[in-house]
């Protein structure tokens, strides 16, 4: 007789909620027991029961600190869809507007007609849809995808490839340019060996020879920091972890595939209460370990072009490994692991959702991109979002400091509509760090540029030729038909 998995029970879910009152853990408790009710008798695969696969899917959302509805959201995700018994105005009556119209959009992101890359764009297509609307969706949409995908040996064979690359290439990507670090790293590295299996055996196995050694000698480094630490009281809450197995193979591939090249294959965290504490820590540390010269990188005072802020520096563990060490603020790093969904973290929205609206009108990228779907065809969506959202971007500078976020190529002409139609229609002259340079110039990141306007300059043809984004295009082009 073969043993039956057990129902995951609510206790497992309830750490995770001691930040919420009890009317909101009353209520995540609810749906556990609506949810579980609704998929009794419905197994997975494995023979699991299927309510496991929407409880891990909730595990992962409240991980992020996601708010209640969000969670309870999760835990239903799939009652709607898979329950013919659960009618959608008993639904509403139990859990109301805001948490029906969340399940009810996860639901709509998964039906899909088209197969192949006809298929991957008709996913991005309504994922966009579902992100202007609400982030909330695609964070519950991200969470049920790794889940899934952490438990892929159960499907058939020839299924695997296709649902492990359309992971890497829609679901991690998405959750990359949501700053989501942590989903990010988690997807791509279970998906890795289904779509590289021989680089992944690879990278595991280059690892090996260095592993070891470095794990112990950075466990003992690591107390003797937080006891150093301790002794300065510093409020820290340290932790180490290993690179994404993923990231580390696209970073080898730089590095000729040398291991000891990379120097960040542990990283040492430190969270103190306040940026003070972030430089007295960097100091202790500095007095005790010899830094690498050049590894010292202050991204407080100048933060990454996206935002990112951290001390880092790399030191000598003083047993022939290196570890590199991060020292950030609580708020740095919620921003740095989980990016446009630590805006909504430790909130509850209540019945409206008011603030994830708020946060995707205010993403212009994503307000871009449902312009665009609106009006054009797959294999052009399909181009532009090669192009301009999953390739590499440039962050370029105003002269007041705004950063503009452009595609990799991107010109002037591109960043003067990019700030405004008036702009780029009467774009006559330009300043790149000060000096004047051509309007076809390639921008890069951290480029300080100046637009003059001429009341009397306007688009030309040329400028066709070498703009970047598609809206700039667009821009252009329909300047050039009103004449
Ligand atoms: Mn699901």
């Amino acid at each position: 007789m073969t043993e039956k998995i057990p129902t995951r029970p609510f206790s497992e879910l309830r750490p995770l909620l001691k930040d919420k009152k009890l009317s909101d853990v009353a209520l995540i408790e609810k749906a556990y027991h609506f949810a579980r009710k609704a998929h009794e008798g419905q197994e997975r695969k494995n023979g699991e029961p299927y309510f496991n696969h929407v409880f891990a899917c909730a595990k992962n959302v409240a991980e992020l600190n996601m708010d209640t509805h969000t969670i309870c959201a999760a835990l239903l995700h799939d009652v709607l869809e898979d329950c013919p018994h659960v009618t959608e105005e008993e639904f509403k009556k139990e859990f109301g507007e805001d948490i029906t119209f969340l399940v009810n959009s996860v639901t709509k992101l998964s039906k899909l007609k088209y197969q192949g890359a006809e298929r991957h764009v008709e996913s991005l297509r309504k994922f966009f849809i579902a992100m202007a609307k609400d982030i909330r969706v695609v964070v519950i949409k991200l969470a049920d995808r790794l889940h899934n995908i952490q438990t892929l040996q159960f499907v058939k064979k020839e299924k695997q490839a296709r649902i492990a690359l359309e992971t890497l290439e829609i679901h991690a990507r998405l959750a990359d340019r949501l700053g989501i670090a942590t989903l990010k790293g988690a997807l791509e590295d279970y998906a890795f060996p289904y779509v590289y299996p021989a680089e992944h055996k690879k990278v595991l196995k280059l690892l090996q020879t260095r592993k070891q050694d470095d794990e112990e000698h950075v466990q003992k480094m690591f107390k003797k920091l937080k006891r150093k630490l301790a002794e300065q009281s510093i409020k820290t809450s340290i932790s180490y972890r290993a690179k994404h197995l993923f990231s580390l193979w696209k970073k080898l591939a730089r590095y000729d595939m040398d291991i000891n090249k990379i120097y960040d294959l542990i990283a040492v965290r430190i969270i103190v209460e306040s940026v003070e504490d972030c430089y007295r820590a960097l100091g202790i540390i500095h007095k005790n370990w010899r830094p690498i010269p050049g590894r010292i990188k202050d991204y407080i005072a100048v933060p990454k072009p996206n935002g990112y802020q951290s001390l880092h520096t790399t030191i000598f563990t003083g047993d022939g490994s290196t570890v590199e060490i991060q020292i950030r603020t609580q708020k740095m790093h919620d921003e740095a692991e989980y990016g446009i969904a630590s805006h909504l973290m430790y909130k509850e929205l209540g019945k409206d959702s008011r603030l994830s609206e708020e946060i995707s009108k205010n993403t212009p990228w994503i307000q871009q991109l449902l312009r665009w779907q609106e009006d054009v065809g797959s294999h052009e969506l399909m181009d532009m979002l090669k192009s301009e959202v999953f390739d590499k971007r440039v962050f370029v500078l105003t002269p007041k400091g705004e950063v503009v976020d452009l595609p990799r190529g991107a010109t002037p002409v591109d960043f003067a509509f990019a700030i405004h139609s008036d702009i780029g229609n009467h774009l006559a002259s330009v300043k790149v760090n000060g000096k004047m340079a051509t309007l076809s110039t390639p921008l890069n990141s951290s480029d300080i540029v100046e637009i003059e306007t001429k009341e009397s300059a306007k688009p030309s043809r040329k400028w066709l030729e070498y703009v970047k984004t598609s809206d700039a295009r667009r821009q252009i082009q329909q300047f050039l038909e009103q004449k």
